[in-house]
């Protein structure tokens, strides 16, 4: 990775743990981690554990809190919805935009996923643009097809500061939940080219400044390689995410990495 880039890991705990076990979580968490100076880390717990979650890492420096979802609008009557203006109020820093499970089980299509990064900017919450193809795109020889289009119609009419301050993370949809990871090759080989492909829609300063995660079945046993490529910036973990000693040991690599 990139020394114009701070490393940043994320932690997307999707539906899992009460408000309660996020508190016993944070407790372990941050015992294990003691400091945070290296790298960034950005905690996703449900919505219903954010107002914790905020009180209890408000003093805490380079520890983030992100939201799984946002609306696209604004408010009004949109019943079951989670504005930006309501996740900016508890502190929320960060949001994951069109994440795999929201595509494939909520059918989110890029054009809502666009309308959810426009208004988080809005709001200035950094949007976390998930990305990343079906096994059977990448058997097709399509990969690259697929994240190009995942990203132009994403992000396409953001301005330069707007694209610098978001985060794409790719995560095969093969590789997420299924202890499947690409090599080591396969992953700079995507991460390269979204890069390139964010050059295009910005310019290479501003692309340079995009940081990169890799996500999909991220260990403390691969965490560190992973990082070692020039294009990936740091990780986004699902199912290791979800015990405290296991994430702790993951931030620890990152920051050795
Ligand atoms: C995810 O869902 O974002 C993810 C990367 O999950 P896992 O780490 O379990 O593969």
């Amino acid at each position: 990775m990139s020394h114009l880039r701070k490393k940043v890991i994320a932690a997307n705990w999707k539906m899992n743990m009460t408000a309660s076990e996020v508190t016993a979580y944070l407790t372990n968490f941050l015992e294990e981690i003691k400091t945070v100076l290296a790298v960034d880390v950005i905690l996703i717990p449900s919505f219903t554990s954010l107002p914790k979650s905020s009180e209890l890492l408000a003093l805490i420096p380079g520890i983030y809190l992100g939201a799984q979802n946002i609306s696209s609008h604004d408010k009004g009557a949109f019943t079951g919805e989670i504005s930006a203006a309501m996740l900016r109020d508890l502190f929320v820093r960060y949001v994951l935009i069109g994440h795999s499970e929201r595509r494939h089980l909520f059918g989110e299509t890029n054009d809502l996923i666009h309308a959810k990064i426009a208004i988080a900017h809005r709001h200035e919450i950094r949007p976390i643009l998930c990305i990343g193809e079906t096994l059977e795109e990448r058997l097709a020889g399509k990969e690259k097809q697929v994240l190009e289009q995942q990203l132009r119609e994403a992000l396409t009419g953001f301005s330069l500061e707007q694209l610098a301050n978001t985060i794409v993370a790719y995560e095969p949809v093969w590789a997420i939940g299924t202890g499947k990871t690409p090599t080591l090759d396969q992953a700079e080989e995507s991460h390269l080219f979204i890069r390139s492909t964010l050059a295009q829609l910005s310019n290479s300063t501003t692309a340079q400044k995009i940081r990169l995660q890799y996500g999909g079945s991220v260990t403390p046993a691969n965490t560190r390689e992973f990082l070692s490529a020039p294009n990936i910036d740091g990780v986004l973990v699902g199912s290791a995410s979800l015990d405290p000693r296991t994430f702790a040991q993951i931030f620890l690599q990152a920051q050795h990495a």
